[in-house]
């Protein structure tokens, strides 16, 4: 029996982890979930899955909690310190890391010092503070198992390998539902129409960061740190239909892909069992009824964002951070209406101009460079 412990369990990622523990239930037990508001999901969750703990974020649900679970025995807790615990505990076999943005990082790292193996979702934990991440899991001999579908598809590409060192890493991109629009064109798109991704369902900021191509940068540093790849060896090629998930290409130039229908089941579930694999509820490959892969080069002219995230990783230091703090403030202040999606980019790269940069980040500098770039980007937005 694997227990697992799911951050984010109410979020896309977090409800298709517990799919696959309904359907392996003699293999998987949801011992810890933890959301981040969303009570009533939560407490619908627990009462299926019967977890130990569950935590909310929101500490003012803490009640409303409490009063829903009373006849289980369930412990139930809130707020940013109790995540950090409970990962730790005795009953916790791995954790799904699963929260969006920054939040993710202090628990991710706090289940890595308990020795914990973790499958990666949160990719802004390794955008923010890959090198550090990284330098605690090999220090604690845990595993970080990619979630991401492109990450994941590079892990089981260099599964096998002898030589680590690929001559290049390939990351495919849908391209999401601007791919070959204009400049013009963009100016005045809205977040419904930045919502509709053309193949995948997911949670809010990783669709608008899709549309944006942000998060094929923030792919790319999480990949940087994954797999010890220099940004030199780090490609983009944009694949509208979602069917090779990445690539890696070696010294005889010779290309491995994994290609699968597009079901984030699938990698959650070979993270969780790796090195094993189960039947999976991901829909199998009809070549027939996909006999058109296709692909062509990202336009980083149009879609600033890549370039942003690619300089940023070139810079090192706090840059992926200020980054990655300022991105988060523009997405919601996008989806609020209150910048256009040209204007992300413009924000970003503003608030990076202004951002202390340090050269080698502790946690605290991580911290406090997170703190110094949302209050930079909110007070560029209150001037506009
Ligand atoms: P969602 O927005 O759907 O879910 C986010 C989850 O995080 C929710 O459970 C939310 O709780 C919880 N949460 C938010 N803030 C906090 C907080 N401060 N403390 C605790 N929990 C919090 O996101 P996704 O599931 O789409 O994405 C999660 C992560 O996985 C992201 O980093 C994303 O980039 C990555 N990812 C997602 C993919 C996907 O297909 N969805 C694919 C690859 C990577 P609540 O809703 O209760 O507020």
């Amino acid at each position: 029996m694997k227990r697992i412990a799911i951050l984010g369990s109410t979020g896309s990622i977090g409800c298709q982890t517990l799919d696959i523990v309904r359907m392996h239930q003699d293999i998987f037990a949801a011992e810890v979930l933890v959301a981040g508001s969303n009570a009533d999901l939560l407490v619908a969750q627990a009462k299926e899955f019967n977890p130990n703990v569950v935590v909310i974020a929101d500490e003012s649900k803490l009640d409303f909690l409490r009063s829903a679970l009373e006849s289980l025995p369930i412990k139930v807790y809130a707020g940013a310190k109790a995540i950090e615990e409970v990962v730790m505990l005795d009953c916790v076999d791995i954790v799904v890391a699963a929260m969006v943005g920054f939040a993710g990082l202090r628990p991710t790292l706090a289940a890595i010092k308990a020795h914990k193996p973790i499958a990666l979702a949160n990719k802004e934990t390794l955008v923010v503070a890959g090198q550090l991440v990284m330098q605690q899991a090999a220090l604690n001999g845990v595993p970080i198992l990619p979630v991401d579908s492109e990450h994941s598809a590079i892990f089981q590409c260099l599964n096998g390998e002898r030589h680590l060192t690929p001559k290049s890493i390939i990351l495919t991109a849908s391209g999401g539902p601007f791919r070959g629009w204009t400049r013009e064109q963009l100016e005045s798109v809205t977040p419904q129409q930045a919502l509709k991704h053309p193949n995948w369902s997911m949670g809010a900021k990783v669709t608008i960061d899709s549309a944006s191509l942000m998060n094929k940068g923030l792919e790319s540093i999480e990949a940087r740190w994954l797999f010890s790849c220099p940004p030199s060896k780090l490609k983009i090629v944009v694949h509208p239909q979602s069917i090779i998930h990445s690539m890696v290409e070696f010294e005889d130039n010779s290309i491995k892909a994994q290609l699968g229908m597009p079901d984030m089941r699938l990698p959650i579930q070979y993270a969780l069992t790796f090195p094993d694999r189960l039947a999976c509820p991901a829909a199998p490959l009809d070549f027939a009824a996909h006999s058109n892969l296709t692909f062509e080069y990202p336009d980083r002219k149009v879609f600033e964002n890549l370039q942003i995230a690619f300089d940023a990783m070139e810079r090192g230091g706090n840059a992926p951070c200020a980054m990655n703090a300022a991105n988060e403030i523009a997405v919601k202040a996008f989806l609020q209406g209150e910048v256009s999606f040209l204007k992300m980019p413009e924000l970003i790269r503003e608030t990076m101009s202004r951002a202390s940069f340090v050269e080698n980040p502790t946690l605290d500098d991580y911290m406090q460079s997170d703190a110094e770039c949302r209050a930079i980007a909110t007070e560029i937005l209150s001037h506009r």
